[in-house]
């Protein structure tokens, strides 16, 4: 008899636990991920997390990185020809844990994910960030092997690249309300349980009443939700389920108002009011409250916008990512004006 199913990459380890820097080999190890020789990624500013976490291996080796560029890529992939590691393990914020995914993959290596910070969806995602000279693109890669999340480390993170991974895990609502249109609209492939785990772990935010950034137990729902929005991208095989219209409009914003830009969660979560405004989603008003209760980035005027330059970026969103069908190409500008009005007053 035949057996129906489908197969996921997922990762083999995921801890979310109070300390576990110093402890990450043996938990490793008790999956029977057996490491000796890990490239450790990191940035200056986390050098002593990283230097907490060498210390439980035979032969660690560490390198600091600067950004996600591409150059930092191929620096890396330098590095590994150099030195030979069995795994790559990034500690650090998402340009780190970005950088270490683009060159595992490259070089077939295993990589850990070991966030000190949780800015946006990556931690635990078959996608890269990575900045180009022609401009920053999201490129996928593999699964990471193992996301092992401290929470302790995580509270010494910047507020505001904490509110930024809210904001990134709110706007999965927007996200999966395009997918569902583009399904209906257009028959790309729909996957109802990657919907389901990225729309969850929003709502799940969503009605928490106030957050609070320095709450352990806080934290992790914002690292499981971020966590679970990565394995849902991993199901879908695309990141249908964490990005749509409001990714789309961020996309935009960044090219047309460099010199403006601010984190990326932070964007996503105030363009996602106003898509959810024109998509009808019953939440829309909630995520306006939410974002202002929070003291999240929440109308375009607080980065400095006026409604002529969010025109533009209506305008200019869909060259963003051709092909990726939203609520965008359904509306007018009547239809915009309105939204706009409601979403931000
Ligand atoms: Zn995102």
């Amino acid at each position: 008899m035949p057996i129906f199913g489908s197969s996921v990459s997922l990762p083999i380890l995921v801890r979310i636990e109070g300390n576990l820097l110093d402890r990450v080999n043996e938990l490793l190890r008790e999956s029977n991920l057996l490491f000796t020789k890990p490239l450790i990624v990191t940035m200056k500013e986390i050098r002593s997390m990283a230097d907490e976490v060498s210390a439980g291996f035979k032969e660690p080796h560490i390198h600091e990185i600067t950004d996600n560029s591409y150059p930092q890529v191929e620096e890396i992939e330098e590095v590994i020809d150099e030195v030979r590691p069995d795994v790559l393990l990034g500690v650090g914020g998402g340009r780190v844990i970005d950088v270490a995914k683009f060159a595992g993959s490259r070089r077939i290596l295993p990589v850990v994910s070991i966030p000190t910070s949780l800015s946006n969806d990556g931690i635990s995602s078959p996608v890269a960030v990575i900045r180009f000279r022609k401009g920053t693109r999201s490129v996928g890669v593999n699964m990471p092997t193992a996301v092992l999340v401290d929470l302790g480390a995580i509270t010494s993170a910047p507020l505001k690249n904490l509110k930024a991974g809210v904001g990134d895990l709110v706007s999965n609502i927007s996200a999966t309300n395009d997918w569902l249109i583009a399904y209906r609209k257009t028959h790309e492939h729909y996957d109802t349980v990657a919907a389901l785990l990225a729309r969850k772990s929003a709502f799940e935010m969503l009605d928490a009443r106030r957050i609070n950034l320095t709450d352990t137990s806080f934290l992790k729902i914002l690292a499981e939700g971020l966590m679970l929005s990565g394995i849902a991208m991993g199901i879908a095989g695309t990141s249908r389920p964490c990005s749509g219209s409001e990714h789309l409009l961020s996309h935009a914003y960044d090219e047309l108002y460099p010199d403006k830009v601010t984190l990326h969660g932070e964007q996503v979560a105030m363009f996602a009011v106003f898509t959810s405004y024109l998509q009808d989603e019953p939440s829309a008003s909630a995520q306006a409250e939410f974002l202002k209760r929070n003291e999240l980035i929440a109308t375009p005027k607080d980065i400095g916008l006026g409604f002529e330059d969010f025109k533009r970026i209506v305008k200019h969103a869909p060259s963003t990512r051709p092909g990726r069908y939203t609520i965008l190409e359904e509306v007018d500008e009547v239809d915009s004006e309105k939204a706009f009005r409601k979403a931000y007053g």
